[in-house]
């Protein structure tokens, strides 16, 4: 999904616009503008069409919004980190930092989207009945269907959709265990995922149904792709229980001093051996940075025997790191979420590392632990 454009802050939690979601408002606008009013509402003039259908759009977004911002709202009330909203292609997406703590919080949270969706929707369908002014009634008319229609889907129990969280609540609840909880949540995602393919594809081959029949078959397998990346990670979750950074970092990583030429690095170190990546040390231990072949691609082969190591390394403020007690998911998560393929692992306040987990070897970890049933 990336991350998108930042439009603004809406009590304090960062709105962010997919440019897919740029399709949706066009497809939305158009399909209101060429068919759906001038079916319903013969007479208007072109125009009058475009103005509502264009006015309809952009409250439709008011509503989506208002779904992601009642997530961010609760999950902020029960002390969690609301990183941001982001509104793509196929709705909205509200990142929270952290995962919900209790399945009481976690149910709340996945409810209040589809509860504020299905109450704006009833309370624009019951306004709508005293709607005289046509314009008027054919917006508020189809944003209420369209809400209600956010909130019911929503509903549908396959993680990660709304219902499929509740549902992952409720197992939690059920059988006290949150991972068996989201294998199970998921695998009804996938199955919900595939059931929306067969319905998406059926409509497509019915007259008139082309478009949205294919729309519905590609969320079908948006969600499926979803559900599946949640069972793996929740089979590595699994597999790492209990695994902390130390038992997978490597104690004694190879290092380089800040000073040395570009040129040393790639001849003496990189081209003799296999290391990629190498943690730059000061004279008395303490982390300068990491330097990786990453960093020496960025600078011109001529500029590799006037340039030192500390010209092109990552420096120690901007690193991520991790502590060695750490669980060896929340590395692998870390390195994931910074796109990198390391991390130092320092024991805080010191900077003297204690060694470098890298992502090749968690996975190595987790194949190994995987094929030994662990
Ligand atoms: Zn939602």
């Amino acid at each position: 999904m990336g991350p998108g454009w930042k439009v603004g802050r809406l009590a304090g939690i960062e709105l962010s616009i997919h440019p897919s979601w740029l399709v949706i408002a066009f497809l939305v606008t158009y399909s209101l503008a060429e068919s759906q009013f001038p079916r319903q509402f013969p007479g208007w003039s072109g125009s009058e069409y475009w103005v509502v259908a264009g006015a309809t759009a952009a409250l439709f977004f008011g509503s989506v919004l208002a779904h992601e911002l009642s997530h961010a709202l609760v999950a902020r009330r029960f002390g969690l980190k609301v990183e941001g909203i982001t509104l793509f292609i196929f709705g909205g997406a509200t990142s929270i930092d952290s995962d919900s703590r209790t399945p009481r919080e976690e149910a709340l949270i996945a409810i209040a989207g589809p509860a504020t969706s299905l109450a704006i929707g009833a309370a624009l369908v019951g306004i709508d009945l005293f709607v005289e002014q046509p314009q008027i009634g054919a917006l508020v008319g189809w944003l209420g269907v369209i809400n209600i229609a956010l909130g019911a889907f929503n509903l549908i129990p396959g993680f990660p959709m709304d219902g499929g969280r509740v549902l992952r609540a409720l197992l939690w609840r059920l059988r006290g265990d949150r991972l068996v909880a989201t294998r199970n949540a998921a695998l009804v995602g996938r199955i919900t995922a595939y059931l929306l393919i067969a319905i998406g594809v059926f409509l497509a081959f019915r007259p008139g149904g082309l478009f949205s029949g294919l729309w519905l078959a590609l969320i079908g397998w948006f969600l499926s792709n979803a559900a599946e990346a949640t069972m793996a990670q929740a089979g590595v979750e699994r597999s790492l229980r209990g695994v902390r950074v130390r038992d997978a970092m490597d104690p004694t990583p190879p290092s380089v001093s800040p000073n040395e030429s570009v040129s040393d690095l790639v001849h003496e170190r990189m081209l003799r051996g296999e290391d990629r990546s190498y943690l730059v040390l000061h004279d008395d231990g303490g982390l300068a940075g990491v330097v990786t072949l990453k960093d020496v691609r960025r600078l011109p082969q001529d500029d590799w025997p006037g340039a030192r190591v500390t010209d092109i390394m990552t420096r120690y403020a901007d690193l991520a790191t991790i502590g060695p007690d750490e669980p060896l998911a929340d590395a692998l998560r870390l390195i994931e979420e910074r796109s990198v393929s390391q991390l130092p692992v320092l024991v805080e306040p010191d900077r003297v590392p204690a060694g470098l987990v890298t992502r090749r070897g968690i996975l190595r970890l987790i194949d190994a632990r995987m094929k030994l049933g662990l």
